[in-house]
C-alpha cells in the first residue's frame, strides 16, 4: 500500500495508522518528496562490513549475500527502510511492508539475530558481539567467546530464544552520543563493537542503538515492531571465523540461523534444501555416470564419461545448428597463443591474475587462452572488411582455461577449465539494434528449448561519474547503452509480458556496457548464463576496420555474447533442474530394452534395438541372465525416459510393453507406434513424454 503523508507535524507510523493495519505491517519505507533527507543517526549497517570476517563469508548453506542496499533500501531513489515508531518529519511517499514483502522478510531476520544475540547474552553473559546481518536465506551473529559454542549449545540458545519472543520486547530506537557509546562499549571489552562504531561513524556523530528488554545493540535498524513477531525460527549452523580475517586475531564463531513469519513458510524452507540437496549435480553426476573431477588430473577440471558426453553432444548439437540458421559462421582457435597476443589484446595486463603462466616453446612464450575473443579478432583481420561483409558472426564452442583459487572450486559450476558457447560479432553502428535483437531471441530460445519458462534481465552501464575509468567516449556509451536499454524497453517475453529489467549504473566492464540474463529454475533459483557485451576497448587495440559506403576506413562495433555460458556450467545447471530425469532429446539413454528371458526373447530384442538405432534413438539392451523386475530397477535408477519389456505376446505381434517414466506401465503398442512417438518427441525437443 502507498500513500503520501504530508504536513509538518511529525507523524508517527505506528500510531497513526489504524491498530488493524498496524498488525499486519513490518516495516516502513520512505521517500523523501521535498529536497533535504533526513538522514538517521549514524549507525553499524545491518550487513555491516562484509569484509572484516570475508575468509569465511560463505555459509555452510551456499552463497550468502548480505547487501547493505538491499536490507536499508537506499538504493531507490533516496527511498530507505525505517521502524513504524519512526518519527516523520517531513513530505515523504510512505510505503507500509507487510509480511510479504520480500524487504520486511531482510528485516525480520535481522531482528532475529537481535534476538539471538538476546538468548546468548543471558545464557552466556561473557560472550562479545561482533555484527548480526541478516543473508539471503536467514541470518547470523559473529560472537566471541573464550570457550567455544558447540552444537549442543544451539538448543539452548533456540530455547532461550523461544522465551524472548514470547516476552514480545519491543524494538526501541534510541540514539546518543557516539562517546558516550564508545565509553560503555571499551568498558565492557566489546572490542568488535568498538571497532564497528570507530569504522561506521564519525566523532561527532549521534548514533544508534536498539533495545529490546535488557539487551541494547549498536545497530542502524531498522527492527520490527517487537521480538514477538519472530514467529518461526531455527539455528543451523555454527562456523569458525577469525576477527577481520587474520589468523592471528581472536576464534570467532559465526552462528547461523533461519527465521520466518510463519512456521509454514520454514517448513517450506527446509523442504526445499532438502530438495535443492536431492538435485546437487555432484551427487546426480556421479549416481548417472556423468562427468568426474579426478584427483590426479587436478582440481576443476572436467571428465565426460560417456553419458555425460552423449548430453553434451546433444546440447553442442543443437546449439551448432542454431547458431548456423541464425547466419553465424563457425569458427575454432587454438588453445595456446603467443604471449604477445595477450599483451596486445590487454589480458596480460588486466586479465593476468586468471591466466595460467606462460610456457616456453622454441620461439617464443605462449600461453593458454581464458577467452576466445582475440582469437576472432585475427580472423577477422585475416582479410580486408568493406560495410558489405558486415555482420560477421564467428560462434566457437571454445575452451578456456581461467585460473580460479584452490578450494573456490565446485562441482561443474566454479571450475578451471570450460568450454564458452562463444560468439563474437563485428558489425556497423547502424546495425547493432538488430544485432541485440537477434541475440535476446536467441537467448530466449535456449531457455525455451532447455526446460525454463522464465528469465530475469540486468542491464550493467557505466558510472558517468567515473567515465574516467571506462575506455570508450561519450558517445560510444550513450549510444550503446541507449541500444541495449531501447531493446530491452520494448521487449515482450513468450508469454507477452513486458520484460521488466534492472539497470546497475557503475556495473558495465570497463570496456563495455553489458546485458545479463539470469535463467530461473525450477525450484526459483536464479543462475546468470546469457551474456550479450559491448566492446570499445579490443576493436581499437586490434586497430580492427571496414571500408564504409564513403569509401572510408570505419572501425565495427564488436559485441561478445555467450548462451549457455560455459557448457559445463549450463550442464550442471540442467543436471540439477530436471534432477538428473533429461527430457526424451537430451537423456543419454533414451529407450532400455527388458527382454523378459534373456535366452527366448534375445533375438527379437536385438531387432527391436536395430530398429529404434535405425530411427536414430539411443538404446541399452539389458542381456544380463537377471530377473526382469531387477532389469527394470536398474534402468529407473538411471532414470531413462522408456524402458521396453519384450516377452512371448510382444515378439509375436512385433509391438512393445511401455514404461515411462514418472507414468509406469502404459500398455502395449506396436513397434511402428513406439518409433514414430519417440521421434516426434525428439524433433519437438519435449518436455512432457
Ligand atoms: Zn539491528
Ligand atoms: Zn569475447
Amino acid at each position: 500500500m502507498r500513500e503520501v503523508a504530508r504536513g509538518t507535524t511529525p507523524l508517527n507510523i505506528a500510531t497513526d495508522i489504524s491498530p488493524r493495519l498496524a498488525a499486519a505491517v513490518v516495516v516502513a519505507r520512505v521517500r523523501p518528496l521535498t529536497g533535504g533527507q533526513a538522514r538517521p543517526a549514524a549507525g553499524q549497517g545491518n550487513d555491516g562490513d562484509s569484509d572484516s570476517t570475508s575468509q569465511n563469508d560463505a555459509s555452510p548453506g551456499g552463497t550468502e549475500t548480505t547487501s547493505e542496499d538491499a536490507m536499508y533500501g537506499a538504493a531507490a531513489g533516496g527511498a530507505r527502510l525505517v521502524d513504524l515508531a519512526a518519527p516523520l518529519n517531513e513530505d515523504v511517499e510512505l510505503t507500509l511492508l507487510k509480511e510479504q514483502d520480500e524487504a520486511a522478510l531482510k528485516v525480520l531476520r535481522h531482528s532475529a539475530a537481535h534476538v539471538m544475540a538476546t538468548a546468548i547474552l543471558e545464557l552466556f553473559p561473557e560472550t562479545k558481539l561482533g555484527h548480526g546481518p541478516a543473508t539471503e536465506s536467514g541470518f547470523f551473529y559473529d560472537v566471541y567467546r573464550e570457550v567455544p559454542f558447540t552444537e549442543a549449545d544451539l538448543a539452548a540458545i533456540e530455547a532461550k530464544m523461544a522465551e524472548v519472543v514470547a516476552r514480545d520486547e519491543p524494538f526501541v530506537r534510541v540514539e546518543e552520543p557516539r562517546t558516550d557509546a564508545l565509553v560503555d562499549y571499551v568498558e565492557k571489552g566489546e572490542f568488535m563493537k568498538v571497532y564497528f562504531i570507530e569504522k561506521f561513524t564519525k566523532p561527532g556523530d549521534e548514533i544508534s542503538l536498539y533495545k529490546n528488554g535488557g539487551f541494547t545493540d549498536f545497530c542502524r535498524g531498522p527492527h520490527i515492531p517487537s521480538t514477538g513477531r519472530v514467529k518461526a525460527f531455527k539455528l543451523t549452523a555454527i562456523a569458525g571465523a577469525y576477527w577481520l580475517g587474520d589468523e592471528k586475531n581472536q576464534q570467532l564463531q559465526r552462528i547461523y540461523g533461519t527465521a520466518f513469519f510463519s512456521a509454514k513458510d520454514l517448513d517450506a524452507h527446509f523442504k526445499r534444501l532438502e530438495e535443492i540437496k536431492a538435485r546437487d549435480h555432484r551427487v546426480l553426476g556421479k549416481q548417472l555416470d556423468l562427468f568426474s573431477i579426478q584427483e590426479v588430473a587436478g582440481a576443476g577440471l572436467i571428465f565426460w564419461h560417456p553419458k555425460g558426453g552423449m548430453v553434451r553432444k546433444a546440447m553442442e548439437d543443437w546449439m551448432r545448428e542454431e547458431c548456423i540458421k541464425r547466419g553465424y559462421s563457425m569458427v575454432f582457435t587454438p588453445h595456446i597463443m603467443r604471449r604477445e597476443l595477450w599483451q596486445i589484446s590487454g589480458h596480460e595486463g588486466y586479465y593476468a591474475d586468471n591466466m595460467y603462466p606462460p610456457m616456453e616453446l622454441d620461439d617464443a612464450e605462449y600461453r593458454l587462452k581464458p577467452m576466445n575473443c582475440p582469437g576472432h579478432i585475427l580472423i577477422y583481420k585475416s582479410s580486408p572488411k568493406s560495410y558489405r561483409d558486415l555482420p560477421q558472426r564467428y560462434a566457437e564452442l571454445g575452451n578456456v582455461y581461467r585460473y580460479e583459487r584452490s578450494g573456490t572450486m565446485h562441482g561443474l559450476l566454479r571450475v578451471r577449465g570450460f568450454t564458452q558457447d562463444d560468439a563474437h560479432i563485428f558489425c556497423t553502428h547502424s546495425q547493432v539494434l538488430s544485432e541485440i535483437e537477434s541475440c535476446l531471441q536467441f537467448a530466449e530460445s535456449v531457455l525455451k528449448t532447455f526446460g525454463f519458462s522464465d528469465y530475469e534481465v540486468e542491464l550493467s552501464t557505466r558510472n558517468p561519474a567515473k567515465a574516467g575509468e571506462f575506455v570508450g567516449d561519450d558517445q560510444e556509451w550513450h549510444n550503446a547503452e541507449a541500444a541495449l536499454r531501447s531493446v530491452l524497453s520494448g521487449w515482450r517475453k513468450p508469454n507477452g509480458d513486458p520484460l521488466a529489467f534492472k539497470t546497475f549504473p557503475g556495473e558495465a566492464a570497463f570496456y563495455g556496457p553489458k546485458i545479463d540474463v539470469k535463467i530461473v529454475d525450477i525450484l526459483g533459483r536464479r543462475w546468470q548464463l546469457s551474456t550479450v557485451q559491448f566492446d570499445f576497448n579490443l576493436p581499437r587495440r586490434f586497430e580492427l576496420e571496414y571500408k564504409g559506403e564513403d569509401g572510408e576506413l570505419h572501425r565495427p562495433v564488436m559485441v561478445h555474447r555467450a548462451l549457455f555460458g560455459s557448457v559445463e556450467r549450463f550442464f550442471g545447471v540442467l543436471i540439477e533442474h530436471y534432477a538428473g530425469a533429461f527430457p526424451l532429446w537430451l537423456a543419454p539413454v533414451q529407450v532400455g530394452l527388458v527382454p523378459i528371458s534373456s535366452e527366448k526373447h534375445l533375438n527379437y530384442a536385438e531387432h527391436v534395438k536395430t530398429t529404434l538405432e535405425a530411427a536414430g534413438l539411443r538404446v541399452e539392451l539389458d542381456a544380463r541372465n537377471e530377473k526382469m523386475n531387477a532389469k527394470i530397477r536398474d534402468f529407473g535408477l538411471q532414470k531413462g525416459p522408456f524402458i521396453l519389456i519384450l516377452g512371448d505376446k510382444e515378439a509375436g505381434s512385433d509391438s512393445v510393453s511401455v514404461r515411462t517414466r514418472g507414468k509406469g506401465d502404459q500398455g502395449s503398442a506396436t513397434l511402428e507406434d513406439f518409433v514414430a512417438r519417440a521421434k516426434a518427441l525428439v524433433e519437438s525437443h519435449g518436455m512432457e513424454l
